[in-house]
């Protein structure tokens, strides 16, 4: 197992939409092994595999609510179904979001409270979450990095533009940044 390094907003990957897994292999075991020791290190509460520049329908997801009930699994080859988006402000607090592939920073954006994740696991076989709340909000943020979209790309004013000036000052926006759990700082 390893940790991998994750690709910085402007790696190609990461923009782009990903191929569904059509091989359920010892390769792809070993990717989602090393993606949840990745998510672990990094910290994080999900990881797809585009962010690990793997560009496939995958991600994983570990997280544990205020009832310490623990969500932990891989998703392979998704669909979300979502409850609507309600047209209103986020909560600056309660809906900050943040993303490993725009590390160090959140911003608040509004998702949708519930969502259902039906997908395939490891042995390709299907499965279905109904979730909501921060889980329903992690399965459309890693849902969303297999279309090639950041939570960055749905931002509204004014964040959209702090967002901008956050890459232009650390230089991110073009090809060829990551950054390696347990080895490098982060700035911020
Ligand atoms: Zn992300």
């Amino acid at each position: 197992m390893a940790v991998l390094p994750i690709r910085i907003w402007g790696e190609t990957v990461l923009h782009t939409p990903a191929a569904p897994v059509t091989v359920f292999d010892d390769k792809l075991r070993t990717l989602v092994a090393d993606m949840f020791e990745t998510m672990d290190a990094a910290p994080g509460v999900g990881l797809a595999a585009p962010q690990v520049g793997v560009a496939q329908r995958l991600f994983v997801y570990g997280w544990s609510d205020d009832e310490a009930a623990e969500y932990r699994g891989v998703a392979i080859n998704p669909v979300l179904w979502l409850s609507p988006v309600l047209a209103e402000e986020p909560d600056e607090e309660a809906e900050q979001e943040g993303c490993l592939s725009f590390p160090g920073e959140r911003f608040p954006l509004k998702r949708a409270d519930q969502a259902i994740l039906a997908a395939v696991d490891l042995d390709g076989e299907p499965f279905e979450i109904r979730a909501k709340g921060w889980l329903a909000r992690i399965f459309q943020h890693e849902y969303d990095h297999l279309d090639g979209t950041l939570y960055i790309d749905r931002l509204y004013p004014p964040y959209d533009a702090d967002a901008a000036k956050v890459a232009r000052k650390r230089g991110w926006g073009k090809p060829g940044r990551s950054w390696l759990p347990g080895m490098d700082r982060l700035e911020g």
